[in-house]
């Protein structure tokens, strides 16, 4: 447990939590999914504090301690920094009440796709059985439409385009942002992973599908 964590005590739930990000972040950096410190994961602790990866700590070697405590507006709850784009997060729990966990990777696939799809502004990916992987899809004749957001470094920008989508009716499961990675979620770390792992695998099968002759 880290000791510059100032107000508040450790509690069971945090650790377990804080636990189930590090085996999540270890199992996907294992994949390569997080190079060079990149990505950043977090867990909805209560209605007001969310536990997120400290900034810039290698992805593959987590502790609890590299996970700490923010509120929903993405503010520092000790002394830590979070990662840069915690404000992210903080946006997809303000918006999405049955978001419970987020991971936020940048695979290969990932990237490649989000570049490839960058000007369409989006990725429909239909027919394929993994689809129902995802929560509240149970055919493959579910399309699931992924948006590309253009990349800054500012993350005003990002969230600005995330709270169109939303107002404009769309479903949002998960969201690439060009040439730099894709943030998805579940209800709980578990169910985060299984939804990232489903949709990097329809991408990469689209990503060779759309290098055979039509
Ligand atoms: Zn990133």
């Amino acid at each position: 447990m880290s000791a510059t964590r100032l107000d508040h005590e450790p509690s069971d739930a945090f650790e377990r939590l804080a636990r189930q990000l590090c085996n999540a972040a270890a199992d996907l950096a294992r994949r390569g999914w997080t190079p060079a410190t990149s990505g950043n994961f977090s867990a909805r602790l209560d209605a007001t504090r969310i536990a997120v990866t400290v900034s810039g700590r290698d992805k593959g070697r987590l502790t609890p301690a590299d996970i700490m405590l923010m509120d929903a507006q993405a503010r520092a709850l000790d002394t830590q920094r979070p990662s840069a784009e915690a404000r992210l997060h903080a946006q997809l729990y303000r918006l999405l009440p049955d978001c419970g966990a987020i991971l936020h990777t940048h695979s290969v696939t990932q990237t490649v796709a989000s570049l490839h799809c960058a000007r369409a502004g989006a990725v429909r990916l239909s027919g394929y059985e993994l689809v129902k992987a995802l929560h509240g899809h149970h055919s493959h004749a579910q399309d699931l439409v992924l948006p590309v957001f253009p990349n800054s470094q500012d993350m005003a920008d990002i969230e600005r385009h995330v709270e169109a989508w939303l107002a404009a009716g769309r479903p949002l499961h998960g969201y690439l942002i060009a040439g730099h990675g894709i943030y998805a979620w579940g209800r709980d770390t578990g169910e985060a992973v299984r939804h990232l792992e489903a949709i990097d695998f329809m991408l990469a099968c689209e990503l060779e599908l759309r290098k055979l002759p039509s």
